[in-house]
Formats: structure tokens, sequence, C-alpha cells
């Protein structure tokens, strides 16, 4: 065993964008089309998986499934510490960094000693499932900018955007995570937190992968209300067959187990599933919070699109830039 970097890259499809978007299901979409892995937020192997033994997408924890143990095995004996450096080196203070990295045009090359396993990461992934496709929903930017400096990886950046009240409004609701392993619910943000971080991680991502040329812009609202279109736009983007997309019926799609490292509990769902809009926030969120979120992503509202007030999911303006 071991990884071997071949001359072919492998492919990865980095979706960015803030956290509550959506991403969970269309990566587990995403990895039913042939020669597609949907590995989840990969940023969070190391931590969650490695060293703490969560549960794979496959529903085994992580040290059981037989795809992980044979990805870890070809990687040898990786430290699982690699996940708490990365989290410090993905900072927002360290961001400066890796963008002065790329407008130097500086060639893929190692930048930190972890980088090596980061990228052989990709390589084993990709021989122990003979998928040439990886999809890595890890969301944040400098994740993204770091994947793009390392050598042997060709990334394709899909920004996913959903209403900012509607991602508030998810944080603050509390989920089971189901697993023994992690804590017993999901990680919460405040209003204003995830109100930030929603501007600067989607303004961030607008900015650095621009559509058409550099990246594909999917809105949830687009994936919520016309799956079959905005999906096979996607499949077609990532080089992959849009006909073999799992559908069932107009928004409906039949999933086998993935095997995501991390993320949401949803990404055990299997079977027939309803892809359906989760707009509980348009009746339930109070109305001081839908105006607090509306006044802390201004800039980012009129910029993918979305109206002051929401009144419901189609509001959003057809003109919206980007490639959705
Ligand atoms: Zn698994």
């Amino acid at each position: 065993m071991g990884v071997q970097r071949e001359t072919t890259p492998v492919r990865v499809v980095y979706v960015t964008g803030s956290g509550r978007s959506g991403t969970t299901v269309l990566n587990m979409v995403l990895g039913q089309l042939p020669g597609v892995f949907a590995a989840g937020e990969l940023r969070y192997v190391w931590q969650r998986g490695l060293a703490q033994n969560q549960a794979c997408g496959c529903g085994l924890p992580f040290g059981d499934c037989p795809v992980w143990t044979d990805v870890m095995e070809r990687l040898g004996a990786p430290d699982p510490a690699i996940g708490r450096r990365l989290l410090t080196r993905l900072r927002l203070l360290r961001l400066p960094l890796l963008l002065a990295r790329r407008s130097a045009g500086l060639p893929p090359v190692p930048a930190h000693p972890d980088d090596v396993a980061i990228g052989d990461l990709y390589a084993a992934i990709a021989q122990a499932t003979g998928c040439r496709t990886i999809v890595d929903t890890s969301k944040l930017p400098p994740y993204g900018l770091l994947l793009e400096q390392l050598p042997g990886l060709e990334v394709r950046v899909l920004h996913v955007v959903r209403d900012p009240r509607a991602t508030a409004y998810s944080w603050l609701r509390p989920k089971a995570t189901r697993d023994a392993a992690d804590t017993p619910v999901m990680s919460r943000q405040e209003l204003w937190k995830s109100s930030l971080l929603w501007l600067v991680w989607n303004v961030l991502a607008a900015a650095l992968w621009r559509a058409p040329r550099r990246g594909l812009r999917m809105h949830y609202e687009d994936f919520a209300q016309r799956p079959q279109d905005t999906l096979a736009q996607v499949a077609r983007f990532i080089g992959a067959d849009a006909g073999a997309l799992p559908f069932t019926g107009p928004a409906t799609v039949r999933l086998r187990p993935t095997h995501s490292a991390a993320g949401n509990p949803d990404r055990q769902q299997r079977g027939e599933v309803r892809l359906r809009p989760d707009n509980e926030w348009v009746e339930s969120m109070p109305v001081w919070q839908k105006a607090a979120v509306s006044a802390l992503t201004v800039p980012g509202l009129a910029l993918f699109g979305y109206t002051l007030w929401p009144r419901a999911l189609s509001r959003r303006r057809a003109a919206s830039g980007g490639g959705s």
C-alpha cells in the first residue's frame, strides 16, 4: 500500500460558501454519479474521523468503514493533529498569506509540512475508490485556496449561496447529531456571528472564483425549486454525466449510502429522498431576527440578488449574477 501520485490530476469539486446552505444533500446526490466520490467536509477528516472516530456517511464508525480504512492504510500512519493545525492555518487572520501566494502566481508546491499529507489524502481516495472526481463540501474559502495550491489536484469551485435569513435561522435551531462519538447537538451560532460570516465567506468566494470562468454559482433556492435543471448544470460543470443523476421523479432522488467523512447527520439518509425547500424560517423566524440579519448582510443581499425583506423563497430577483 502507499500513495503514488499519478500524472493525471485528481479532480476536486470544492463546494464553497457559508454553512447550512443545503450542501449535505447536494454532496449525496453528486456522489451517486459514476466516477464521483462524495467525501463530505474533508477538512474535518483528521479530527472528527481519524481522532474522534465519528460516524461515516455509511453509518459505521470511521475506523470500521472499509473505504476509510483503505484510504488511511494507503496514507501510512497520518498524524490526526493535522486537523488541529489546519484549523489554525485556515483562520481569517491567515488569509492574506494564502491570497499573497495566489496573486504571486507561485507554482503549486507544498508550503507547509502537512500539505503533503493533505494532497496525498485526495490521491489515496481516488486510488481506493477508483473515482477521479472528489466532492469536498468543506465550504471555507481559505481551504479552497489551499487546495488550489497543492500539486496533483485540479480544483473546480462550486459556490452555493442561500438566503442569509434561512442560514441564520438554521444555525439557531438545535439539531441532534445522533452520533455517540460527537457532541449531542450540532454546533450553533449566534445571529450576529452567522450573519457576518455569511457575508465574509460568500463575498470572498464570489471575488475569488468569479463565475462563469473560475467557478459556478448555485443558489440553494434554485436547487430546491428546480432540482433537475440545477443539478444537471452542476453535473456538466464537474464533467460528469447529467443523465446519470438519480432522479426517480421531478423532485425525488434515490440515494445509495455515501462515505462522507464529516458534516450534517442528514448525510446518512438513503433510499427515496424528496428534495423540497426548507422554508420553515419564512413563517417561524421572528421579525426582529429577520430584520437584524438583513441589516448585517445588506451588501451581500444586493450582490446575490436577495430582497431586503424576505417574503417567500421565490422572491429572489431573477437578475442575480453567476451561473445559476
Ligand atoms: Zn463509510
